[in-house]
């Protein structure tokens, strides 16, 4: 399989889009995350969005599921769908439109796959607000989109029952108050294959509880964020607390974190970095080459869009 990296950039990036990536895997694309910069990522990248068979969704938030209004009417079938009343079939109550099931409307729809209760909050609280206006009829997921939800502690496989594992793994992305919203990574693995963490958004706060992870995996992408990391003075200043911090997964003494070992961080690849990472400076203004610092640290590097890996 291969690994492309379309977008490295944290939420606000202006330069690296949103984090995503394409995996491809006989002739088929599967697209990890879709944040609202993504679609032109992909075109940055030289796909097009009618490239893509299914897209996986970590969590809920914009620079993760931003892009996936644009995939929706674009891949949707305008000249398919009812454009009369005369198209329309009535339910019991003689008034109420729906799409006839016997008709294919969404040739095009790509299959969309999350953890089962994830999908179904997807629609109500986030893609309901721009997709549920259709001309004419209720639109439900469905109308757009193939959903695949996946039960927890169940693995799902790619892109066919002998394809690759992914397994998904739950993290705390943010503590709101008592409520957890969790991020899915995953885990992808294929006998004689090299297997692959992508934790997506998550804290650095259950190394230990994700460690298997770590150890099983021989390329790990990470969430890293950079502000708030005095480079000059290697000094944790402040995190937002959702993201793990570049001090925390390296270990300064300032973040007071809990130790990766050095084998983990020799297999970490960061990403969802901010622009400044691109320009050679840290959030405090200094002078900052972060691949040097990054080798230093004993991490594999940083991941920049345009590259591949072949796992
Ligand atoms: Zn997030």
């Amino acid at each position: 399989m291969k690994i492309k990296i379309i977008g490295s950039g944290n939420a606000f990036s202006m330069i690296n889009f949103n984090v995503s990536y394409v995996l491809e895997e006989d002739n088929k694309k599967l697209l990890v995350d879709c944040g609202g910069r993504v679609p032109l990522a992909l075109m940055n990248s030289g796909y097009k969005l009618t490239d893509i068979d299914a897209i996986y969704i970590s969590h809920a938030h914009a620079d993760h599921i931003g892009g996936l209004e644009e995939f929706a009417f674009t891949r949707y079938d305008w000249m398919l769908r009812p454009r009369s009343w005369d198209d329309y079939k009535f339910n019991g109550d003689g008034r109420r439109p729906y799409m006839d099931p016997k008709v294919s409307y969404k040739p095009y729809a790509p299959q969309i796959i999350a953890n089962e209760k994830l999908l179904k909050d997807l629609w109500d609280s986030s893609l309901k607000g721009g997709l549920c206006s259709m001309e004419g009829f209720d639109s439900t997921i469905e109308t757009f989109f193939e959903p695949v939800p996946i039960g927890a502690n169940i693995p799902f496989y790619w892109p066919d029952k002998d394809g690759w594992q992914f397994q998904l793994i739950q993290q705390i992305h943010i503590m709101a108050g008592s409520t957890i919203m969790p991020t899915y990574g995953i885990v992808l693995s294929k006998p004689d294959h090299k297997t692959v963490y992508i934790t997506t958004d998550s804290q650095h706060c259950s190394p230990k509880q994700i460690e298997i992870f770590y150890k099983q995996a021989d390329m790990i992408f990470q969430d890293c964020e950079c502000s708030g990391v005095d480079t000059k003075n290697r000094k944790f200043v402040f995190g937002s607390g959702v993201h793990a911090s570049y001090a925390q997964l390296a270990g300064w003494e300032s973040a007071n974190s809990t130790k990766l070992s050095a084998d983990i961080k020799a297999k970490m690849l960061l990403t969802h970095y901010q622009d400044f990472v691109s320009k050679f400076k840290d959030g405090f203004g200094n002078d900052c080459d972060w691949y040097k610092l990054a080798a230093e640290d004993g991490f594999k590097g940083f991941v920049a869009v345009g590259e591949t890996y072949e796992i």
